[in-house]
């Protein structure tokens, strides 16, 4: 049951990327360099003797300063790069002219990769954001393998960008309230050509994800960074969700430089260092990170012993074309291990129905204070032609919601390969 949209015209994503005009290439890397004006950043080029293009530049993504970043190492190079839908709203005139490449995240998009081997066999740089969302926490989120079998269709170098510092300068759940952090950022060629051809896709993945290992809360500890803002804790219950002392979910909150529990009463504050420490007690986990994944650790258990599921009422905005948010009004999400997403509602007097089934979507598009509608926490799932932004109802719930989407397309995914190996 599709939606009754009274113009049901979808923004097509599926078109080749423009040529990136030579003096917008200039342009971009002038205002990135305006923007990157009076913050402490280094942009170190290791093995990257004589290398020019065509290459696939792979980075990581933590904050919005990395295209700014990648623009300064990659100049005086064009660059052509993947953009989720959201990223062209009211704007797609300007991405359209810069060459990049619209997509719908976490979907299925055959024509993108069509794009892709345009750009290169122009002899451009072609850059991807693989984890395709902001890391919530500063550390690796989810890579596709789907990215090995790309680099060995594709058969040219591979760079990896991986940025250090921006996570903490912008933190995805305070994104509003920049600190001050001196920026690293590396750009690694990891992959010949040949190697690209050589090399299994397993062997691939494997090197990328060695690659791909980044954790800012440890660069913030070795380098000695001091983030001193009175508020530097404010959002982060949003990621630390549940407390590891009373396994309460969805019942955290954060003030100044402190998280705390509001069922049991337990407290931490977030020193200087980035590091965290109970008020009394034991401190279950003094790094960001070990927090993060223990919560991961407790959602992959509940999915394997069969426990989890989600439902919730959902006010839903989709973002059809690229000018507007369409409301939707509210309709009923469930998530579960067997039939993935189901979102179900009425609009204009007839009732329509998106399904994911846990194959189609391997992680979760979060936002948190979602800026293009209304500034809370939202998550979107998309479809080949449609993307539907919901607002849950239930508080706190969406990064537990991204961790229960990618474990449970990791069982399946789990299944089917040991399916083809029999
Ligand atoms: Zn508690």
């Amino acid at each position: 049951m599709k939606v009754n949209y009274k113009n049901p015209k979808s923004y097509k994503t599926a078109k080749y990327p423009i040529r990136q005009p030579i003096y917008l290439t200039w342009l971009i890397q002038v205002l990135s360099q305006m923007m990157l004006l009076g913050k402490k950043h280094r942009v170190e080029k290791i093995n990257m003797e004589g290398l020019k293009g065509p290459y696939l530049l792979l980075s990581n993504h933590m904050a919005f300063i990395d295209f700014e970043l990648v623009s300064e190492g990659t100049y005086p190079r064009r660059v052509n790069n993947v953009v989720n839908i959201d990223g062209f709203y009211k704007r797609a005139w300007l991405l359209e002219w810069i060459g990049a490449i619209c997509t719908r995240k976490f979907t299925t998009d055959y024509h993108l990769v069509k794009s892709i081997r345009r750009v290169l066999s122009r002899g451009d740089i072609l850059c991807m954001y693989p984890e395709a969302r902001y890391s919530p926490c500063g550390t690796t989120s989810f890579l596709p393998d789907s990215l090995g079998a790309l680099i060995k269709l594709c058969k040219v170098p591979v760079v990896v960008a991986i940025h250090r510092g921006n996570h903490l300068h912008a933190p995805f759940w305070a994104f509003r309230r920049k600190r001050k952090v001196p920026l690293h950022t590396t750009l690694t060629k990891l992959y010949d050509a040949e190697d690209a051809e050589r090399l299994s896709v397993d062997e691939i993945n494997a090197g990328l994800k060695r690659a791909f290992e980044y954790d800012d809360y440890k660069y913030q500890l070795d380098n000695g960074i001091l983030i001193t803002e009175p508020n530097r804790a404010e959002g982060i219950h949003k990621i630390l969700y549940q407390c590891p002392a009373c396994k309460t979910e969805f019942k955290m909150a954060s003030e100044g430089a402190e998280l705390y529990c509001t069922e049991c009463g337990k407290r931490w504050t977030l020193l200087e260092n980035g590091q965290l420490e109970a008020a009394e007690g034991e401190t279950e986990f003094p790094h960001v990170p070990d927090w993060f994944e223990w919560e991961r650790e407790n959602v992959r258990r509940e999915v394997r012993e069969g426990r989890y599921s989600f439902t919730d009422e959902v006010d839903v905005y989709s973002l059809r074309r690229t000018d507007k948010f369409i409301p939707l009004g509210n309709a009923k999400i469930s998530h579960t291990i067997e039939d993935g997403f189901v979102l179900e509602g009425n609009y204009r007097g007839a009732d329509f129905r998106v399904q994911r089934m846990p194959l189609e979507i391997n992680s979760l598009h979060v936002e948190y204070d979602f800026p293009h509608i209304k500034p809370y926490d939202c998550f979107d799932i998309s479809t080949e032609d449609d993307s539907f932004y919901c607002y849950p109802t239930k508080e706190n719930v969406v990064t537990k919601l991204g961790f229960a989407t990618e474990e449970i397309y990791r069982l399946h995914y789990e299944k089917i390969r040991a399916k083809r190996n029999k």
